[in-house]
């Protein structure tokens, strides 16, 4: 059976379903007042599919309150057929595909797609090679700096600084304002543990960061030096090919404000790739399980 077929897919209460399951793994809890025992299913034709009612406070509520999908108005099953083809399309799916995919306005698919890759932003990662496991750290530019004129060089372009784990195979992707030392170590410490080995290119930022971690090493890609035993930096630029393929042949333009999103989305897909024994319905089900709390009002 195609799994476009899933009844999830397409009946909206089936839908809100499989929403809830995932939501309420541990049991469904009102989101207005924690009220986890004294509540029940709201029957009779005029309420809303997923309509529960809350003893405690008295309050009727849904799984949709507290998540990406609060205040919206698209059916359940379409905001499902949406999270699926983003995460299942290896180099993100577009804006308009979705609007033409779903039926919904143009609108509609920018703002559910934004959302979407609020659900996708992983904070809880944890430190990158924690047991002294090795980090792979490199940057990449893309597109325009606001309000920098265009220049040979690199320096008008956006930067996005990625680190990757080499033992657990996650990605850790982030947008930033330039490549100094001063701006780029307190990132780094955030994110790596100080008993790791990491590995970057000859950067000169990046000449003494043997002082905060167990080992660095690098290679130097001036001298067309890519591999020198296990120091390389193959990893993270395989992940930066996938992030920039995708950037230019699917999303074509970013500005700043929203690049930290995609940069989200991108090491979300890798974080949780095939080549980590996750398939697609699995990577959908862990960014479903991450709507609560992200939500994202229009002003953002
Ligand atoms: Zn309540």
């Amino acid at each position: 059976m195609s799994i476009l077929s899933r009844p999830e897919f397409h009946n909206e209460e089936a839908a809100y379903a499989y929403v809830e399951a995932r939501v309420w793994a541990n049991g469904r809890v009102c989101p207005h007042c924690g009220e986890a025992d004294r509540t029940s299913k709201m029957g009779g034709k005029s309420t809303r599919i997923g309509t529960y009612k809350c003893y405690g406070c008295r309050k009727p509520f849904t799984v949709k309150i507290g998540t990406i999908f609060e205040a919206s108005h698209v059916p359940m099953n379409l905001w499902l057929q949406a999270i699926y083809l983003m995460c299942a399309s290896k180099k993100g799916i577009s804006s308009n595909q979705l609007h033409r995919t779903l039926g919904v306005t143009l609108k509609t698919a920018w703002f559910m797609s934004h959302r979407i890759r609020e659900a996708m932003r992983d904070d809880t990662l944890g430190a990158f090679g924690a047991g002294g496991g090795t980090v792979e750290v490199d940057e990449t530019f893309i597109g325009r700096e606001p309000g920098k004129p265009v220049r040979r060089g690199v320096g008008h372009k956006m930067k996005v600084l990625t680190l990757v784990d080499r033992a657990t195979g996650r990605a850790k992707s982030m947008v930033v304002d330039d490549l100094k030392i001063a701006t780029l170590l307190p990132i780094l410490k955030a994110n790596i543990a100080a008993e790791a080995t990491v590995y970057t290119d000859e950067a000169m930022q990046y000449d003494n960061l043997g002082k905060h971690f167990a080992v660095h090493d690098s290679v130097n890609h001036g001298a067309e030096e890519y591999v020198r035993g296990a120091v390389t930096t193959n990893t993270v630029e395989g992940y930066f090919s996938i992030f920039k393929r995708g950037m230019k042949g699917v999303y074509q333009h970013c500005g700043k404000k929203h690049l930290h999103r995609y940069a989200a989305e991108f090491a979300f897909r890798y974080s949780n790739r095939v080549a980590l024994d996750i398939s697609d319905v699995m990577r959908a089900d862990i960014a479903l399980q991450s709507i609560v709390g992200k939500r994202l009002t229009y002003a953002q």
